[in-house]
């Protein structure tokens, strides 16, 4: 069949792939346990829930504009302004369905034809599929789990090019829930400064910081906020995943041609959901904090038991809700009369004989881990840990 060369390239994501996996195994009445799609389980907070009821009744069903209502922008503006000490104009500002839609729509208005797009590994699934699909080149920079899975400018002066136009920073990280320093941030800064690239920063997980505080790189200065495209967006912090809207921030002829890109691929995001993330950002933050906190007990729980089990080994994440597992050890083993050659073979395994769903990371750039999301129950986490533990001795 006549199909486009390009979108036929592009691969399916892993993340989405592993989660529909373990909801059909679910479905079917199968006692799966699922550590797949990143998303919390915690329930939207009622107040934004009564927010999105009352746009229902107040009639707020119809198109907006499509970068979001005048009053969603100047929302998100005011939270760039409170929370990062970014001054923005509404007009800076495109609300999207979700933060993956305004990843898409950066890397469409920034890239031409074979323009090189850094994307330091490992990395989200999704980041090198969309370069692509906006026509440029992803060019992968390797970081190791001994430097805590962060890049140094010198490895990214090593990958430049005069083609390359964009580098991908996502601190605290999707998969190895990394956080950059504020130093560290400040050179990559630097770095793009000199070189007169852009920085697509996608700051979704930036309220799961467990020790310390989050930085925009965009906040070094003009030149580097000039240069930056801040993707971010309520999915992780206000558990609404289902409802997708993400924003981005940009300098106004960028967010000009986002808006644009937007208004003839899908129009506005929805009208309800965009009140509620009016409510949602206005919020405050006490919702948030009952989850970190729930989510640093988790990862505590997970990091000492994985540590405690022969063969496979993790870093102690600062960041989002992820555990890279090391299953470097146990490549080449034969675990229930087969050999597991590839993360792709250990994921694979683990879901058929054990009946738990993690997500291999060959589509993350590194083939020795598998991520592990602890956005579940602690009793989910001990569940699947246990059998992490009887799975090794199969
Ligand atoms: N960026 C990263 C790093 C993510 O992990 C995700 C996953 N949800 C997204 C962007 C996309 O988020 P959204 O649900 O808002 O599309
Ligand atoms: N971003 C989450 C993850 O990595 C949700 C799934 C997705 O959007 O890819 O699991």
């Amino acid at each position: 069949m006549y199909v486009s060369e390009k979108a036929k390239s592009i691969k399916a994501s892993t993340t989405l792939a592993i989660d529909s996996k373990f909801k059909a195994m679910k479905a079917e009445g199968l006692d799966v346990v699922g550590f797949g799609a990143g998303e919390p389980d915690f329930d939207t907070p009622d107040y934004i829930k009564k927010a999105a009821i009352e746009a229902i009744n107040a009639g707020k069903t119809k198109y907006t504009p499509a970068a979001g209502t005048m009053e969603v922008r100047k929302a998100v503006a005011e939270k760039f302004s409170r929370e990062n000490g970014l001054s923005y104009e509404p007009t800076q500002i495109v609300v999207s369905n979700g933060a993956k839609h305004s990843l898409v729509n950066a890397f469409m208005a920034i890239l031409n034809p074979g323009d090189e797009v850094i994307i330091p590994a490992p990395f989200w699934v999704s980041y090198p599929e969309m370069v692509k699909l906006a026509d440029g080149v992803p060019v992968i920079v390797d970081s190791t789990e001994e430097a805590d899975f962060k890049v140094t400018v010198a490895a990214l002066e090593k990958a430049l090019t005069p083609k390359t136009r964009a580098l991908v920073l996502n601190s605290p990280s999707n998969p190895t829930g990394m956080v950059y320093t504020a130093e560290e941030l400040k050179a990559i800064a630097d770095f793009a400064v000199k070189n007169d690239i852009y920085v697509i920063s996608d700051e979704i997980y930036e309220h799961l910081i467990y020790e310390g505080k989050h930085v925009s790189i965009a906040s070094f200065g003009e030149d580097i906020k000039n240069r930056t495209i801040i993707i971010n967006g309520v999915s992780k912090t206000y558990a609404m995943t289902g409802w997708r809207i993400g924003f981005a921030a940009a300098a106004p002829e960028i967010a000009k041609i986002m808006a644009n890109v937007q208004s003839h691929a899908s129009s506005n995001p929805n009208s309800i959901a965009q009140a509620a993330t009016v409510a949602a950002l206005s919020g405050g933050m006490d919702e948030i904090e009952v989850m970190k906190k729930a989510f640093v007990e988790r990862r505590n729980y997970m990091v000492d038991r994985i540590n405690s089990i022969d063969g496979v080994s993790c870093k102690k994440p600062n960041g989002a809700f992820y555990v890279l597992m090391n299953i470097s050890k146990i490549k080449g083993k034969t675990i229930a009369g087969k050999v597991i050659n590839t993360s792709d073979d250990f994921a694979e395994l683990f879901l058929q004989e054990a009946k738990v769903a993690v997500v291999p990371c060959s589509g993350f750039g590194d083939d020795n881990f598998v991520r592990w999301s602890y956005a579940v129950s602690m009793d989910t986490i001990r569940e699947g840990l246990d059998r992490l533990e009887k799975f090794l001795a199969m």
